[in-house]
């Protein structure tokens, strides 16, 4: 598939949900009112009613055992079942670098958009798109966590496994979460997407508990690695409608890519993204350079020949993943961070993910622990923390 054609398999009026050809139910969930309202929403496609142990048989689904071949055929098919383990979890971060003390909601796996890196590839055991459907367990988990801690304070991302609104049309999930988080004074909740889907953020009683957040990368990266997404363009425009709503905005420059003109590429997104969103409204804007796990290269590299960017050279880190050389990192987010900088609010909190206090000193001026710490930096500026 050419990338131009790729770009337009994305439907603006509902998401990337158009890829999905397949749809199973487990058993156990089949005649919730809530499964019924997905499916109602999925219109005519193939559904099929399965038992617990046959919804992970890839033969039965006809999926290709070659993981990498399989993938292609798994986003196209919607498993909606339980979440039988928890919902909240610690964001799977490590101990060596700065990390941010962010809390995982995991609403489900994987997405059916088609990022070349995309490090769900390499780290989810099966293919397909994965719901869970059991979302009164997932509002009790929160209402126990909350209650357990008073004092606390949480931000909380449903980003991590999946992409936040990409079965949003199919699921209104944002809607429940939005609204529930309303009430929760301790506690901020992220949606990070490449959609530009917002539709059931409208219309919500938010009171600034839900921070909306954008991946946005160098237009040549957006175009070529990020297929079946929305466009720059299609991103900032909604995020412009979310700020004009009154949502906290974040932005997420993540996973920072070498590619032939990127530091023109780089500072032209920078330039859009402060001509369209009020730099007011922005609570945080993160840097991460590319990192990947040695498998993820021959995953990537089999579905996606046409890419280039993996035969790079890479250091091995602490944490068994691949990075770029130190110095070429902290030669890219110091042009990035400076070329933010000058269009930032000052309490825009610029971070970068997993990164040591050297290159937070070489490229900031400043250790995370100088300010308080990450975490507490980033509390700040969602106004978790004095
Ligand atoms: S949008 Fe996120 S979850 Fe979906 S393919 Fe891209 S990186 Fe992966």
């Amino acid at each position: 598939m050419s990338n131009k054609k790729a770009r337009t398999a994305y439907d603006p009026s509902r998401g990337p949900v158009g890829q999905i050809r397949q749809v199973l139910v487990e058993q156990a969930v089949a005649d919730e009112p809530y499964t019924q309202r997905i499916l109602a929403r999925l219109g005519d496609i193939p559904t099929e009613i399965v038992a617990d142990n046959e919804m992970f048989d890839q033969d039965l689904l006809g999926i290709d055992k070659d993981f990498a071949t399989g993938l292609t055929k798994g986003k196209q098919i919607l498993l909606l079942g339980r979440n039988r383990g928890r919902f909240l979890k610690a964001c799977p971060a490590t101990r060596e670098y700065r990390c941010c003390d962010y809390q995982v909601l995991n609403i489900g796996m994987n997405c059916p958009m088609e990022c070349v890196y995309c490090i769900l590839q390499a780290y989810l055991n099966n293919p397909w798109l994965s719901f869970f459907v059991n979302t009164d367990d997932l509002f009790r988990e929160l209402t126990e966590a909350f209650s357990a801690e008073p004092e606390r304070v949480w931000r909380i991302g449903t980003g991590e496994f999946t992409d936040s609104l990409a079965l949003d049309s199919l699921t209104c999930l944002s809607r429940e979460l939005v609204s529930f988080m309303r009430d929760q004074p301790k506690a901020v909740l992220e949606l990070k997407t490449k959609t530009d889907y917002i539709e059931n953020l409208k219309n919500l009683e938010h009171n600034g508990r839900t921070i909306v957040a954008w991946s946005l990368n160098s237009p040549p990266i957006m175009q070529n690695e990020e297929l079946k997404t929305a466009s720059l363009d299609q991103r900032l425009s909604a995020a412009a409608q979310c700020a004009k709503m009154g949502y906290r905005l974040a932005f997420h420059f993540d996973p920072i890519i070498h590619h032939p003109g990127w530091q023109e590429g780089y500072r032209q997104t920078i330039k859009q993204l402060f001509e369209k969103v009020p730099a007011a409204s922005i609570v945080w804007i993160s840097m991460g350079a590319l990192r990947f796990l040695p498998n993820l290269k021959s995953i990537a590299t089999a579905r996606f020949p046409n890419s280039g960017f993996f035969y790079n050279e890479f250091v091995l880190g602490l944490d068994n993943k691949f990075r770029y050389f130190r110095t070429l990192r902290v030669e890219m987010y110091k042009l990035i961070y400076e070329e933010l900088k000058k269009y930032a609010a000052t309490n825009t909190c610029i971070y970068m993910c997993m990164e040591s206090d050297e290159i937070w000193q070489e490229v900031c001026g400043y250790t995370p622990e100088e300010d308080g710490g990450l975490a507490t930096m980033l509390d700040r500026a969602a106004g978790l923390v004095e």
